[in-house]
């Protein structure tokens, strides 16, 4: 089992990584002689549920309630948030209770921030079940609910009291998602890990075989560069902008495409290779850094080409529309060496035209 400490002072708390911790009690220490709500969905409370709920019993808790949402992004809502807040106060908890989220990002997303508005704030844990989650959405405190004009515009920084990673689940994950996932993991070797990318080019097709060690590893390694670049920046005024990279590119995609028809990871890795481009025509990245980029995100199975049906004008409507964006000036997480990134303010628009377009 792997464990990382998450450092923010009172608010720190532990992530563990390993092959069947569902069943492991030692890890829900928290929910000791407590209310226990265990929060999932349609799709993965029946596949694992049951055993969550054995070991949250074993872990002493006082009792423990099921709460089954509908699957899908679509259900990130206001409406789903209150069917969460109406569950609760049915079951008469109080602020002891604990949450725990069973699911991808969205349950993650949208248990956190009900942990957060709860009574002012409740305990939880976060039980991640899709590669995403565990590498990207379980850590940093981020939780939200989209409102129909815009996605998480609804949310809160909450952190949770632990998260529990088990990799076994990833074993009933579909194929496509897992590949999403791998965009976000491949992310951190080009902003932060060097020899972590030359170990994944190395290591791709373990982890697509579910190796447990290696998915231990790289969900580590993940997981504690995530925790770095949050104890350094929780709420994203600097460094924490980073951990965009190819996300500016990746949700004009998403837009432009209609969200759900391309995941989120697959538009991120068309994005990322859109930067990697980028930045070597600015003269910041070299070619041979691009081929190996594009290369690695080939190798696990996600799409790296511009749909054909998406111009340059189609992009830049919704770029300009990004968080990044400062008083009318585009700012581009860009690769300036594999294991290295910068934010970059003075990309031209005809080079981003031409990437564009080429791409
Ligand atoms: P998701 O939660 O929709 O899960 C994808 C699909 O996989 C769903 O159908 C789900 O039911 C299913 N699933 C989950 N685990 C499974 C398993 N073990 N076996 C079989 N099926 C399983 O999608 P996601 O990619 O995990 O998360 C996306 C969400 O995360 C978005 O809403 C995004 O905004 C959010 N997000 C949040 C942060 C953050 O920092 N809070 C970061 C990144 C993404
Ligand atoms: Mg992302």
């Amino acid at each position: 089992m792997e464990r990382i400490d998450v450092q923010l002072g009172a608010r720190s708390y532990p992530i563990s990584i390993g092959e069947g911790l569902l069943a492991d009690a030692s890890l829900f220490e928290n929910v000791r002689s407590r209310r226990v709500a265990v929060i999932s969905n349609e799709t993965v409370m029946p596949l694992y549920g049951e055993k969550l709920v054995s070991t949250l019993k074993q872990a002493g808790a006082q009792d423990v309630a099921c709460l089954s949402l509908p699957d899908g992004e679509a259900y990130k809502s206001l409406e789903t948030f209150n069917t969460i807040n109406t569950f609760l106060l049915e079951n008469n908890y109080n602020r002891d209770v604990v949450l725990v989220a069973l699911g991808g990002g969205v349950i993650g997303d949208i248990v956190g921030f009900a942990s957060a508005c709860y009574q002012r704030g409740v305990d939880f844990i976060q039980v991640p079940t899709t590669l995403l989650a565990q590498v990207d959405s379980s850590v940093g405190g981020k939780t939200a609910i989209n409102h129909p004009l815009g996605k998480n515009m609804i949310g809160a920084f909450y952190q949770p009291k632990a998260v529990v990673i088990d990799t076994q689940v990833l074993s009933t994950l579909p194929d496509r998602e897992f590949a999403a996932g791998m965009a976000e993991v491949i992310k951190y070797g080009i902003i932060a890990d060097a020899p972590f990318f030359d170990w994944l080019d190395s290591e791709m097709a373990a982890l697509t075989a579910l190796s447990p060690d290696a998915l231990s590893y790289a969900i580590r390694r993940c997981c504690q560069i995530k925790a770095d670049v949050v104890a350094q920046d929780e709420t994203e005024a600097g460094v924490r902008a980073l951990l965009n990279l190819g996300h500016t590119f990746g949700h004009a995609i998403e837009a432009e495409m209609g969200y759900g028809n391309w995941l989120h990871g697959e538009a991120v890795a068309t994005g990322t290779v859109l930067a990697a481009h980028t930045a070597q025509r600015h003269g910041l990245l070299d070619e041979q850094s691009v081929s190996r980029i594009t290369a690695l995100l080939e190798k696990a199975q996600l799409p790296v080409h511009v749909p054909a049906q998406m111009n340059y004008g189609a992009f830049i409507k919704h770029m300009m529309r990004d968080k990044k964006v400062l008083s009318g000036q585009l700012r581009l997480v860009l690769p300036t060496a594999i294991g290295q990134a910068q934010v970059v303010a003075d990309v031209p628009h005809q080079l981003l035209a031409d990437v564009i377009d080429a791409g």
